[in-house]
């Protein structure tokens, strides 16, 4: 048996096997080119082993030179293939100097020309033999080629390029990898091609054994990508796990979104398409296969709410509020009906910070509005209720006003009467009686009127106001009452002040609530101590300018520890209290968008001071 034609045929089968199965590799996934190469270098290996084989038992001059041309050309596939696989495989290394090697290796083949010149004119008994494991083997000789240097540069080219490729890697953390293929590229080729060269230069005759080398290399490099093969597989199943965790979350999130009725709509900026889920198109009535667009979305809205949208949809692209947006809509559905939406969505910005995505949330809140609705005309006729119970306090007090000018009334009539029995009236007189009738019956006529503006159940109805005559008709209304009780009424608002934005019965009845509770801390008070006081003042300490009106007393102030608990409904300290003013005009004031709270005077007393929004425009009442 012979160990040459054992150990070569061996090394060609080996790397045959390796580079059909890396080949194919590279067929599965044409991207990774670092296996294509791989693959080259591996067939080449087989080549320049057979080539080797060829050669040792070449008999014949041209058979010599065949295999000689067989394994030359192998030689230039296997360093150029090693390279570019270097290359792909580290992600690194220079292009300029990888096409130089492969241009000075092609240029290095021309040597076969010459070398043919000199084999074809050998004798065929000048083919040197030698003993090679123990058998006599044909060599090549020495064999002139003056493109030899060519070849040497460029084989140091090609460890230049494997060094700083391995460098670039090292440094950018790659380094296990790095080591690996300059270490088994620098050892491999410098031992085989030196071998080749030293064995030349010191006149030894050796046959062809670089392939045996080049194996070294590859089983090297075919265990390095075995690993990185089981590192796709490792990933491969991490995927897989991760994978069935993005669908559990889903899963989840989805639930989540199924149980808090929300409907989903994604909104591509840069193409213009917007995808729903079911129950987004179910809230909006879009039939499931209608192609979304947003003029229509914004056309099912009602006509007052689309400028909103498009307000919070601007103010989310130009990034306010981190690109989030909340919003409470009404739709108008194709029959007409109304359905209430409230919606929260987010932009979502590419790497240039460009607005790609806008996604919603949206769950219908009719139901919610409804009740809330139900809520405003409850607390209204709370409020209404607590206002006539309040007149019935300052009804003796309002006949008494009335009863005055009907009194007048009478009187005149009677005196009209007597002058009209008198053979020539005096017609002037009668006149100036009849005036008096008429100023009088007015003056009653104001009483009623206010009193009836108190009385009515309606809606809120904000518009202009002018504070000092607020204030004139509640003194006007308590005037009576507050004589009865000797407390004196004072009454300082600045002719100057801005009006103020509110529903004029609303904001009577919270003074008149104010001005009734501090006549009733008076109850027991010294004589000179007996006065509320209504003051007005424009605020502008506290950002945008407000109006600030406060009613005073000094009566024995609020009991320590309940300042704020008086506003809470039902708290009373009176007899025959029901704790329901201060509770109902804190909500009135709210729903105006102003403040009330209370203070203790320091020298004794409770200031109750509420605020109100200055008017920008509205007809002034
Ligand atoms: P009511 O007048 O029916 O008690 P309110 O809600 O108007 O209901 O007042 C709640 C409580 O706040 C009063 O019972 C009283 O204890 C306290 N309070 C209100 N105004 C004053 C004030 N000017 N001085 C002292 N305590 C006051």
């Amino acid at each position: 048996m012979s160990w040459i034609t054992v150990i070569w045929s061996m090394v060609a089968s080996a790397c045959l096997t390796l580079a059909v199965i890396y080949c194919l590799v590279w067929f599965r996934d044409r991207r990774a080119w670092a296996n294509l190469f791989f693959a080259l270098t591996a067939a080449s290996t087989t080549a320049l082993a057979f080539s080797e084989l060829w050669m040792m038992r070449a008999e014949t001059p041209v058979e010599l030179f065949g295999a000689v041309t067989v394994g030359r050309v192998a030689l230039f596939v296997w360093l150029v293939s090693i390279t570019w696989f270097v290359r792909f495989h580290l992600g690194a290394g220079r292009l300029w100097l990888a096409w130089t090697i492969a241009g000075l290796r092609a240029f290095a083949l021309l040597g076969l020309v010459l070398m043919w010149q000199d084999v074809s004119g050998r004798a065929l008994t000048s083919l040197p033999h030698v003993q090679f494991l123990g058998e006599s083997v044909t060599v090549l000789g020495s064999v002139p080629n003056p493109l030899a240097p060519v070849a040497q540069f460029s084989t140091f080219l090609i460890l230049l390029f494997v060094t700083d490729a391995s460098v670039t890697a090292w440094r950018r953390g790659d380094r296990r990898r790095a080591l690996m293929i300059e270490g088994s590229v620098a050892f491999f080729l410098v031992a085989g091609l030196g071998l080749a060269m030293a064995t030349r230069w010191a006149g030894i005759q050796l046959p062809g054994t670089f392939s045996l080398f080049a194996l070294g290399l590859v089983a090297v490099i075919g265990y390095e990508l075995s690993r990185d093969v089981l590192r796709a597989s490792t990933l491969v199943h991490e995927l897989q796990v991760s994978e069935a965790g993005l669908r559990e979350t889903e899963a989840r999130m989805s639930l989540a979104v199924d149980a808090a009725d929300f409907g989903i709509s994604i909104w591509d900026l840069k193409r213009n398409e917007i995808w729903a889920s079911e129950k987004w198109r179910e809230l909006f009535a879009f039939a499931p296969s209608e192609r979304l667009e947003f003029s229509a979305i914004l056309q099912r809205l009602h006509p007052e709410d689309r400028e909103g949208l498009l307000q919070a949809h601007a103010m989310a692209i130009a990034g306010s509020n981190g690109g989030r947006y909340q919003t409470e809509h009404r739709l108008l559905l194709p029959g007409g009906a109304i359905r209430w939406i409230s919606c929260v969505g987010r932009i979502e910005v590419d790497a240039t910070g460009e607005p790609v995505l806008m996604r919603d949330a949206s769950r219908e809140i009719t139901a919610l509005k409804q009740a809330e609705q139900e809520a405003q005309v409850l607390q209204r006729e709370i409020a209404h209720a607590w206002r006539v119970s309040m007149m019935g306090q300052l009804a003796s007090g309002l006949v008494h006003e009335i009863n005055q000018p009907l009194a007048a009334i009478l009187r005149n009539a009677e005196a009209a009467e007597m002058y009209l029995q008198h053979p020539s009236p005096d017609l002037d007189e009668i006149r100036a009686i009849l005036a008096d009738i008429r100023s009088d019956d007015e003056r009653a006529g104001q009483v009623i009127d206010r009193m009836r503006g108190l009385l009515k159940r309606r809606a809120l109805d904000t518009r202009r106001l002018d504070v000092g005559s607020l204030v004139g008709d509640v003194a006007a209304l308590v005037r009576v009452d507050a004589a009865a009780r000797q407390v004196k009424l004072n009454v300082d608002v600045p002719d100057d002040l801005p009006h103020v934005r509110g529903d004029r019965v609303h904001i009577q009845q919270v003074l008149l609530n104010l001005v009734l509770n501090g006549m009733d801390a008076l109850n027991g008070a010294r004589l000179e101590d007996r006065g509320v006081n209504v003051t007005a003042r424009i605020d502008v300490a506290s950002g945008a300018p407000i109006v600030e009106i406060g009613v005073d007393d000094a009566g024995p102030g609020i009991p320590g520890g309940t300042l704020v608990q008086i506003f809470d409904p039902f708290f009373t300290t009176k007899p025959n209290g029901m704790g329901m003013g201060l509770a109902i005009s804190r909500t009135i004031v709210e729903s105006h968008g102003g403040r009330l709270w209370a203070e203790n005077k320091v020298g004794g007393g409770a200031v109750f001071r509420f605020t109100l929004p200055i008017a920008e425009d509205a007809a002034s009442v």
